[in-house]
C-alpha cells in the first residue's frame, strides 16, 4: 500500500464537492485529514493522505484534477535529529498541525511523522537547527 500527502485547492465553483467522499466510496482509498481551510466564497484548501494502491491513487488524483481541484503533491519531508534536539519545546506552538508535543513523564520531545504537512514552520524556530526539510 502507497502513502501520498497532498494538497487540494478549491475555487468557489468547486467547494461543495464532496471530494473526500468520492475518493473513499469510488476508489477504496484510506484518507486522513490533515488540516482543512474553507471559506465558501472564496473556495479552500485541504491537506491530506491518501493511501491505497498505486492504481487506486492515480484514479482517485485523476478525477479529483477532472473536477477542476488543484493538487499539489508534497514530495519533501522533515527530519528531525533527535541528538541535537535540547526538549525545549520552541516548536510546538508553530506547527499547525500537532505533529510536535512533550512527552508528559519524560518531558523530551516526540514526532508524529504521520500528521506532518513539510510547512516548514518548525524549522525556523529551533534555535538548534535540530529539524531539516529535505528534497
Ligand atoms: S514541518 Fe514542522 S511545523 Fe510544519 S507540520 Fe511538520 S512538524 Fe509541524
Ligand atoms: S525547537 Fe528544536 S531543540 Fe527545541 S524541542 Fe523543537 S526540535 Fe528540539
Amino acid at each position: 500500500m502507497l502513502s501520498k500527502k497532498v494538497i487540494f485547492t478549491f475555487s468557489p465553483q468547486n467547494v461543495e464537492r464532496p471530494v473526500t467522499y468520492q475518493l473513499i466510496k469510488d476508489y477504496n482509498l484510506w484518507i486522513n485529514i490533515l488540516q482543512a481551510k474553507f471559506e465558501p466564497s472564496l473556495g479552500g484548501k485541504l491537506v491530506l493522505e491518501l493511501k491505497g494502491e498505486d492504481k487506486q491513487i492515480k484514479e482517485g488524483l485523476n478525477f479529483v484534477r477532472q473536477i477542476g481541484v488543484g493538487i499539489e503533491l508534497l514530495e519533501q519531508e522533515v527530519l528531525w535529529d533527535e541528538k541535537k534536539c535540547i526538549d525545549c519545546g520552541a516548536c510546538i506552538s508553530i506547527c499547525p498541525t500537532g505533529v510536535l508535543s512533550l512527552d508528559k513523564e519524560t518531558f523530551k520531545l516526540k514526532f508524529d511523522y504521520e500528521k506532518c504537512i513539510v510547512c516548514g514552520n518548525c524549522v525556523e524556530a529551533c534555535p538548534l537547527q535540530a529539524i531539516k526539510v529535505i528534497f
